[in-house]
């Protein structure tokens, strides 16, 4: 309330009102500010990105090269064992043909996204990003690509790094 004005408009809530039931909904704008621990193994993969790098975890348990990196093996129960460096170039393991954005609004001309599996890592591990440099007809699971990497001074430590995986070409390695 303020001088000016002595009762906002509206039904005036307490608790009695909620305990009877008698609303049931309710309308609000938290304003949450926090902070998070990316860990120790998606820290290191975040900042390798900004070098142009990266990196897995391997597992002598199963002999599995874990990508993105972990530091615990969900399959042998135990410590992942060391870090290794894994290529940028993969296949794609699927994909999606959008025709919706990041926002939710239909757009004429689909984005192409899903998952490269890396080569170096184990069959199936990979990462979910953008694919350009090729058509909504060209796209195809099996089909070989190689990241595009932002200039150094505009990465930040961020999958986004990345701007997105190209097709590989004719003799690229
Ligand atoms: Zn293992």
């Amino acid at each position: 309330m303020t001088a000016r004005i002595p009762k906002f408009p509206g039904t005036e809530l307490g608790s009695k009102e909620f305990y009877e039931g008698k609303v049931t909904q309710v309308r609000s704008r938290p304003d949450a500010q926090y902070d998070f621990s990316a860990g120790e193994a998606i820290s290191r993969f975040l900042e390798e990105l900004q070098k142009g790098k990266l990196i897995a975890r391997t597992c002598t348990g199963c002999a599995r090269i874990l990508f993105p990196p972990r530091m615990f093996c969900e399959e042998c129960y135990r410590p992942t064992d060391e870090w290794r460096y894994i290529r940028d170039t993969g296949t794609i393991e699927t994909y999606s043909i959008s025709y919706i954005d990041q926002d939710a609004k239909r757009i004429t001309e689909p984005i192409l996204v899903g998952v490269v599996s890396l080569d170096g890592a184990s069959p199936k591990m990979g990462m979910m990003h953008y694919f350009r440099e090729m058509t909504k007809d060209e796209i195809r699971i099996g089909l070989r690509v190689k990241a595009v990497w932002k200039p150094p001074e505009e990465r930040k430590g961020s999958v986004l790094d990345i701007r997105y995986f190209r097709p590989l070409k004719e003799g690229e390695a």
